[in-house]
C-alpha cells in the first residue's frame, strides 16, 4: 500500500469500513467496496509503507493503540454481517493479516466463511505463514476468497529475513511466493489468485511472470506515491503483453501514468 491510497481510506471514526477510493475495489454492481481492518500492523519494514507512518505517528489513539505492532480488533469482526449486498472487501489494508496468531486468523476466516456473498481480497508478502495456513491449519475452502502476494521486485519482507534491498533474497523470495501462490491455488482452497505489483519498483523476471501467468486470475499494477517514483515503461509493458498473451486481466491504477486506461477486473 502507498500513500495515496492510506489518505483516501483513512479514518479516526467509527470502526474503519467505509467506501474505499481504492480504484480495484470494486463491488459486483460497480460501486465502490470497502477495506475492513479486523487486523493492524505489520514487522515488515518497507521504506515506502504508509500505513507504518500513519500508525506510528497516531500511536495510542483508538485506532493505533499499539501504533504499528499488529493488534486484533474482535470488535469489527462483525462488519462484513452488516453488508446484505454483495460487497468487496479490501482485508487487511493498514498491515499483514499472515504472520499474525491463529486464534486471530480463525476468528477473521469464520467471519468470511459466514458471509460467502461478499469478496474479501487479502494481499500478503508472508508467504511462509500463507501457505501453512492455507495448506495446513485450515481445512476450508474459501471460494470468496481472492489472495495474493504483493510484489515490488525489490524489498524482501524482514519476516522472512530480509533486511532490506538484497536483490539475491528478493528473488529468493519471489521464487517462493510464487510456488505458494500456485499451490494455494491450485489446492482449491481460494477463488482466485493475484499479484498485486504496486509499487512496482524494478523490472519482474521474464521467467516469473512467465510461470505467474499460467495460473493467476488478476494481475494489479501502482506505482510508489509520496515520492512519486513511476516505475520504467518496459516494466509495465512486460506485465501487460503477458497479461495479454495469457488473457489474465489488468488493472493500472491510476497513480500510474500510463498512456492508456486499462483497469480489467475479473469476471
Ligand atoms: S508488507 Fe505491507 S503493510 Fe507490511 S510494511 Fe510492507 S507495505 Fe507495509
Amino acid at each position: 500500500m502507498i500513500l495515496s491510497d492510506y489518505r483516501k481510506i483513512y479514518a479516526f471514526k467509527g470502526e474503519n469500513m467505509r467506501a474505499t477510493k481504492i480504484e480495484w475495489v470494486t463491488n459486483p454492481d460497480g460501486t465502490r467496496g470497502d477495506t475492513w481492518n479486523p487486523i493492524i500492523g505489520c514487522r515488515n519494514n518497507c521504506p515506502y509503507c504508509y500505513a507504518r507512518k500513519i500508525a506510528t505517528r497516531f500511536t495510542g489513539t483508538k485506532m493505533y493503540p499499539n501504533g504499528f505492532s499488529p493488534t486484533f480488533f474482535p470488535e469489527r469482526l462483525r462488519i462484513p454481517y452488516k453488508k446484505k449486498k454483495p460487497c468487496m472487501f479490501f482485508v487487511c489494508s493498514m498491515g499483514e493479516m499472515f504472520g499474525n496468531p491463529y486464534p486471530w486468523l480463525t476468528q477473521v476466516f469464520k467471519v468470511i466463511e459466514e458471509t460467502p456473498q461478499h469478496t474479501f481480497v487479502i494481499l500478503t508478502k508472508n508467504i511462509i505463514d500463507s501457505e501453512i495456513w492455507f495448506l495446513n491449519q485450515t481445512l476450508a475452502c474459501y471460494p470468496n476468497v481472492w489472495f495474493g502476494v504483493s510484489v515490488d521486485g525489490i524489498y524482501t519482507p524482514r519476516i522472512y529475513g530480509g533486511s532490506g534491498k538484497l536483490k539475491p533474497d528478493y528473488y529468493l523470495w519471489l521464487k517462493h511466493a510464487i510456488s505458494v501462490l500456485r499451490k494455494v491455488k491450485r489446492s482449491g482452497r481460494i477463488g482466485k489468485a493475484i499479484v498485486s505489483f504496486e509499487p512496482l519498483l524494478a523490472p519482474i523476471p521474464s521467467n516469473a511472470l512467465s510461470d505467474l501467468a499460467e495460473f493467476c486470475d488478476w494481475f494489479i499494477i501502482g506505482a510508489q506515491t509520496n515520492p512519486n517514483r513511476q516505475p520504467g515503461k518496459q516494466w509495465v509493458e512486460s506485465i501487460v503483453k503477458i497479461a495479454r498473451v495469457c488473457n489474465i486481466p489488468v488493472f493500472i491504477k491510476d497513480n500510474l501514468e500510463w498512456p492508456e486506461k486499462i483497469q480489467q477486473l475479473p469476471t
